[in-house]
């Protein structure tokens, strides 16, 4: 059994016990899931939402001719907005000294990410930074495929404990053009974009990571790079990362107060407008993306897999493995959800088991 196949068996399993902690009732004695993508909120719905994406995130590894590819996993990060506190995650990482004079143990995590001098600390444009982040990445997308056409893209965005988004991706180049992982990184770390919203140009911090990896032949150093990106995205909130812990709190609370002041558009009066970007430390885009299937691409599945691919055969079976539609007289609202997770589960097995073209 390849490792691949292994992780997949794993998922299934997982996938078959949990249950909705919260379906809604839509109508008497028939629930929906809460789709929600927070694990703390519900495990099961966000463990449902990583197994798709991670079917997904495979599909564009092992669904087609590896042989013809290099992969890469590229990291991005925010610039610094003003000094942190250092704060290792393991009781086993080297002793470094903070700037502010202490050394840190993980004792300490409170204040991980939390700014030294807070009056001092670039909060404005650390929100502005979350806000434009999206046409960063989509200049630095565009920049990478100037100069490298066949790249397709699968990406992740996960919140730092300073409250910024970094980016997680995994990148497929034919191995005709594939450059050097240095070189692939470095033109996607001094890619640039000017702010729709201030003209202000951004760009990336200094720490970034581009690596690359193997598909064949090293598949359980794959799955873990997989497993890797995509455990991120159970932390799909700031909030969920840091509540709870007082000093990273205050912080968070003047993050959002720079977010609520700021622009979000040209024509945005900050006080009136409801865009959920105010509510979110500035931050606009999805958690996890993929490249799209197009005339000219195979986008980043292989097989065509996307989430609304998954949602629709998910619906068929259930359509079709029911005798007669839910009602009041025949409730079967919970039954469907059980459904659903079976099917995720199986569904899940036969795509990691099939070569050709999702129908
Ligand atoms: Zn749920
Ligand atoms: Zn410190
Ligand atoms: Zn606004």
């Amino acid at each position: 059994m390849r490792a691949d196949e292994e992780t997949l068996e794993r998922d299934a399993e997982s996938h078959s016990t949990g249950q909705c902690s919260r379906p809604y009732e839509v109508q008497p004695d028939l629930f929906i899931r809460c789709k929600s993508r927070v694990k703390s909120k519900c495990p099961s719905c966000a463990e449902l939402y990583r197994g798709d994406w991670a079917a997904i995130a495979r599909s564009g590894v092992f669904d087609g001719p590896v042989q013809n590819f290099r992969f890469y996993l590229l990291t991005l990060t925010a610039p610094s907005f003003g000094r942190v506190h250092r704060v290792p995650r393991s009781p086993d990482a080297p002793a470094r000294a903070c700037g502010c004079g202490l050394v840190h143990t993980v004792a300490d995590s409170g204040l991980r990410g939390v700014p030294l001098d807070a009056d001092a600390y670039d909060y404005a444009g650390q929100v502005a930074w979350n806000r434009d982040s999206g046409l960063l990445w989509d200049r630095t997308r565009r920049r990478i495929r100037d100069r490298w056409d066949s790249t397709e893209f699968f990406i992740v965005r996960e919140w730092q404990e300073r409250g910024v988004l970094h980016v997680h991706v995994l990148l497929r180049i034919s191995r005709a053009e594939s450059p050097d992982a240095a070189v692939l990184g470095e033109a996607a770390r001094t890619a640039v974009a000017a702010s729709r919203v201030d003209g202000t140009i951004v760009g990336w911090g200094d720490q970034s990571q581009c690596d690359a990896f193997r598909a064949d032949g090293d598949g359980a150093r794959t799955i873990w790079y997989l497993s890797k990106a995509l455990n991120y995205v159970m932390k799909d909130t700031a909030r969920a990362e840091l509540g709870g812990r007082n000093r990273a709190w205050a912080h968070l609370a003047r993050l959002e107060a720079a977010a609520r002041s700021m622009r979000c558009s040209v024509d945005c009066v900050p006080r009136a407008c409801s865009s959920r970007v105010h509510s979110s430390y500035g931050a606009r885009s999805h958690v996890v993306s993929a490249s799209r299937r197009t005339q000219h691409r195979t986008g980043w599945s292989f097989t065509g897999l996307t989430r609304t691919v998954q949602r629709r055969l998910r619906k068929e079976w259930i359509d079709s493995n029911l005798a007669s539609p839910p009602s009041r007289e025949d409730p079967i609202g919970v039954h469907v959800q059980w459904a659903e997770e079976r099917l995720a589960a199986r569904y899940r097995r036969a795509m990691g088991a099939r070569t050709g073209r999702v129908p």
